[in-house]
């Protein structure tokens, strides 16, 4: 590339999950190794040349259906001139890469979920540049959140098999990433000045199990817990049967892991967990959830239920409002249940609960947790929290607690009585409650 000639662009487009974010950010790294100018999820300026990469999401009908009106929008400013060309890979390029290509030939190459290689190596070969994919370990990225806080990916796939998802069969078995390696990326990361982590993988609860014959999470959060420059450990996506009791001390003991855990429960009735294929029954989920808060006082749990799962009847989703009343999950999403192709309920069940039930239980659900979580956020205030701040707006800094996880959670609204940085703890009394945010002033 000779001096001064501008690089060539691509804009990375991330749908779906954090889990999907991170594999868009270790294709940006590669685009951006082997010479790309690499723009993520930007709105590029009319008349730029540029290839656009979309990773797209495959795990349920709204999310499908936002991936392909995304691949759409692309194809339509090809035709119109924008776009050079349009690359299409993720999970639902994964999931139908059989039906795609004939549906949407307008798209120029379609990859699976984990080639990232082969979306650098095809633009290469697609731009006749002299760019060249440099060999980079296979965790390099280029981070796209805020700069001080990042997803960390400790494994891939799922081995559970639960009845309405289709994700093991889009990601394949569980695959432990080794503790080494992923203290290697911490201790990276640190250096970049990450100072939050926050954990991820389809199934947290089955980390270790494939590599080391036990469950290893306990461990890795230990020893990142002891690794200098990390200010915050957050876990996420925990499966409730065969829960690794042996994290609970270590989210105790440690300051900066955070008293947070993402574990999603789906149901509270017996039958309808048998037919999720939960393999956990009510009495264990209570049992489960009794020593969580036993055992790490103060812990915020954030769960995801689902409503209107074939066969769930009056009486199951009652029970489902009691269980959220007797409860009082801290953090908490809902979605309605849709049956998804291949997946063992979609073989042997039948959808017999109507859309409208559907969403009358889930208005009700979401209804009872709203007034719980107004209730969760009063009673912070008075109090003195430990708030990261991630962002400075016209009249507050906007920032986190550990008990906030970004994008879902509420915020914290920080009067600027002092001067702050993104990436910055700072202390601040809670002044003011609201549904989805709290307001303070620095300490
Ligand atoms: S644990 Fe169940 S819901 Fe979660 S990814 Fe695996 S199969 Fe899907």
């Amino acid at each position: 590339m000779t001096q001064g000639m501008s690089r060539y662009k691509v804009n990375v487009v991330t749908m779906g999950c954090s889990k999907n974010l991170v594999d868009s950010e270790r294709v940006s790294r590669m685009l951006g190794d082997a010479g790309f100018d690499v723009s993520n999820d930007a709105d590029m300026s009319p008349g730029e040349r540029y290839t656009v990469v979309i990773n797209t999401c495959g795990f349920i009908g709204d999310a499908k259906e936002e991936s392909i009106e995304a691949i759409l929008e692309a194809c339509r400013a090809k035709e119109d001139g924008g776009v050079d060309r349009v690359y299409v890979m993720g999970c639902l390029s994964e999931r139908y890469r059989d039906d795609l290509p004939a549906e949407i030939p307008e798209v120029d190459r379609w990859f699976g979920k984990f080639d990232w290689a082969g979306v650098a190596d095809a633009l290469v070969a697609d731009t006749a540049s002299s760019y060249a994919r440099r060999r980079s370990r296979e965790w390099d990225r280029k981070i796209t959140t805020p700069s001080h806080h990042a997803y960390l990916k400790i494994a891939e796939g799922c081995n559970r098999f639960c009845a309405f998802c289709a994700i093991p069969l889009i990601t394949g078995r569980f695959k432990s990433r080794p503790i080494e390696e992923i203290l290697d990326e911490v201790a990276e990361l640190v250096s970049r000045g990450v100072v939050e982590f926050n954990v991820i993988a389809q199934d947290l609860s089955a980390y270790g199990h494939d590599i080391y014959g036990r469950s290893a999470l306990a461990e890795l959060i230990e020893r990142m817990a002891q690794t200098r420059g990390v200010g915050r450990i957050r876990l996420h996506y925990a499966y409730p049967a065969d829960f690794p009791y042996d994290i609970l001390p270590v989210m105790a003991a440690h300051d900066n892991v955070c008293k947070y855990l993402d574990i999603a429960l789906q149901h509270i009735d017996d039958t309808v967990l048998g037919n999720m294929r939960r393999h956990i029954t009510a009495d264990e989920t209570r049992r489960l959830l009794d020593r969580i808060r036993a055992e790490v006082p103060g812990i915020h749990i954030r769960t995801t239920l689902m409503v209107g799962f074939p066969g769930e009847t009056d009486e199951a989703f009652e029970r489902l409002i009691d269980f959220v009343k007797e409860q009082r999950f801290e953090r908490m999403g809902a979605f309605a249940y849709c049956e998804e192709d291949d997946t063992w309920a979609a073989r042997n069940l039948t959808d017999n609960i109507s859309d409208d039930v559907k969403q009358q239980r889930l208005d009700r659900l979401m209804a009872v947790q709203e007034d719980i979580a107004l209730e969760t956020n009063e009673a912070k205030v008075g109090k003195t929290l430990r708030v990261l701040i991630d962002v400075e707006q016209d009249d507050y800094y906007v920032g986190r607690t550990e008990f906030d996880s970004p994008e879902v959670d509420p915020e914290v609204l920080v009067e600027k009585t002092v001067n702050l940085k993104p990436g910055q703890f700072c202390d601040v009394e809670i002044l003011r409650a609201l549904p989805f945010e709290l307001i303070g002033r620095p300490v």
